[in-house]
C-alpha cells in the first residue's frame, strides 16, 4: 500500500529525531501481513523510518512497551500514540516509571480504530458500529501531550447521539448486589488464568506481580472460582485512579470478559469521589499516592 500524508510525515519526524541522536529508539506501527492489520515496530535507525505507517487499524497501545527493561535501555525514546494511549505515557510520569525529559511524543490525531474482528472480515470505514466502544466516548481524539502533532486528513467520526460514557454501566448499577455477584461470577468462571490482561495493559508493570509471590500465597494461581475473582478484583483495585481506558486488556482477553465494564466503573467512582481522571495532567499527583485533610473520609486524621 503507498504511503499517506500521514506516514510520510510521520516518516520525516522520525528520521530527523534519530539523525539528529534526541531519540535512539522510536516505537511506532508499521503495515502488518495483510492491510487491514498494523503492528508495532522498532526503529534505530534513520533509514529504516521509512517503515512507520498509521491508520485506523492501529489498535495497539503501543506504550505498554515503555516498561521494558529492553526497551528503557535506549534511553531516550521517540513514541507514536493516539490520544488514549498517550495518558498511559503520561500516567507512567506521573507513577515516575519514565522521565519526560527521556521521550519524544509523536501524537496523531485520530478518530476512532477499526474493531479487529470487523477488520479482519474487510471492514474499513470508520464508523459508529465499526469502531472500539472507547472510540464513542473518546475525549482526546488529539493526544494532551505531544512534541509532535499530525493532525488527521479525515472527517471526524459522526455519533448519533445516542451514545452514552461509561459503556452503558448504568445497566450493571441499576442490579441489586446478588445480581451483580451472579453477573460477575459468570464472567471470571470464564478466566483461564493467561494473564493476558495484565500484560497487554501499559499501568501493569511490577516486576514481580502479586500472583507470582507465594511467600506467602496471596493468590491462589488455579483458575477457578475464589482465584479468579481474587485476581480480577485485585488487578481492578490495582488499576482504579490509575487506568486510563485504553482497553487493551479486554482486547487481549482469550475468552471475553468485558473487563471494560470494571476498569471504566472504577474510573467513573473515582472521577465522582474525587474530581480525578487518569493521565490528563503529568503535574498531577495519582489520586491514591496522596491524602488531603479535606478528604471526605475521617479514618486518616
Ligand atoms: S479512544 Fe480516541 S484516541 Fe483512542 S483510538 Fe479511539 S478515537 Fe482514537
Ligand atoms: S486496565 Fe485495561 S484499559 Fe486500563 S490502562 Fe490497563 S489495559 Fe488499558
Ligand atoms: S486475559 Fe482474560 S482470561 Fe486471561 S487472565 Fe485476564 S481476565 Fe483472565
Amino acid at each position: 500500500m503507498a504511503n499517506t500524508k500521514i506516514d510520510e510525515k510521520l516518516q520525516k519526524i522520525a528520521k530527523d529525531l534519530l539523525e539528529s541522536g534526541e531519540v535512539s529508539l522510536i516505537i511506532g506501527y508499521a503495515k502488518g501481513s495483510n492491510p487491514q492489520r498494523m503492528r508495532p515496530v522498532f526503529i534505530t535507525k534513520a533509514e529504516e523510518a521509512g517503515k512507520l505507517s498509521f491508520s485506523h487499524y492501529a489498535v495497539q497501545d503501543l506504550a505498554v512497551f515503555l516498561k521494558k527493561p529492553e526497551v528503557k535501555k535506549f534511553g531516550k525514546i521517540g513514541i507514536v500514540v493516539k490520544g488514549c494511549d498517550e495518558k498511559a505515557v503520561n500516567a507512567l510520569i506521573q507513577e515516575y516509571q519514565i522521565s519526560r525529559d527521556n521521550i519524544k511524543i509523536i501524537g496523531i490525531e485520530c478518530n476512532g480504530v477499526i474493531r479487529q474482528n470487523l477488520a479482519d472480515k474487510g471492514e474499513t470505514g470508520v464508523s459508529e458500529s465499526t469502531v472500539y466502544d472507547k472510540c464513542l466516548i473518546c475525549e482526546e481524539h488529539i493526544p494532551v501531550l505531544y512534541d509532535f502533532l499530525i493532525e488527521s486528513e479525515e472527517p471526524k467520526l459522526a455519533l448519533s447521539g445516542n451514545v452514552k460514557p461509561y459503556y452503558g454501566i448504568e445497566k450493571l448499577e441499576s442490579m441489586s448486589a446478588e445480581e451483580k455477584n451472579a453477573f460477575w461470577a459468570k464472567e471470571f468462571d470464564k478466566c483461564i488464568k493467561c494473564y493476558a490482561c495484565r500484560q497487554a495493559c501499559p499501568l501493569c508493570y511490577c516486576s514481580r506481580c502479586i500472583v507470582e509471590k507465594n511467600m506467602p500465597q496471596w493468590i491462589d494461581t488455579n483458575s477457578e472460582e475464589t482465584g479468579n475473582a481474587q485476581w480480577n478484583l485485585i488487578r481492578a483495585y490495582h488499576l482504579s485512579g490509575r487506568c486510563i481506558g485504553c482497553g487493551e486488556c479486554e482486547r487481549a482477553c482469550p475468552v471475553n470478559i468485558p473487563l471494560m465494564l470494571i476498569n471504566e466503573k472504577m474510573a467513573k467512582d473515582v472521577y465522582n469521589l474525587f474530581g480525578y481522571k487518569s493521565g490528563l495532567d503529568i503535574n498531577a499527583k495519582p489520586v491514591f499516592g496522596v491524602f488531603s485533610e479535606s478528604d471526605f473520609n475521617d479514618f486518616i486524621k
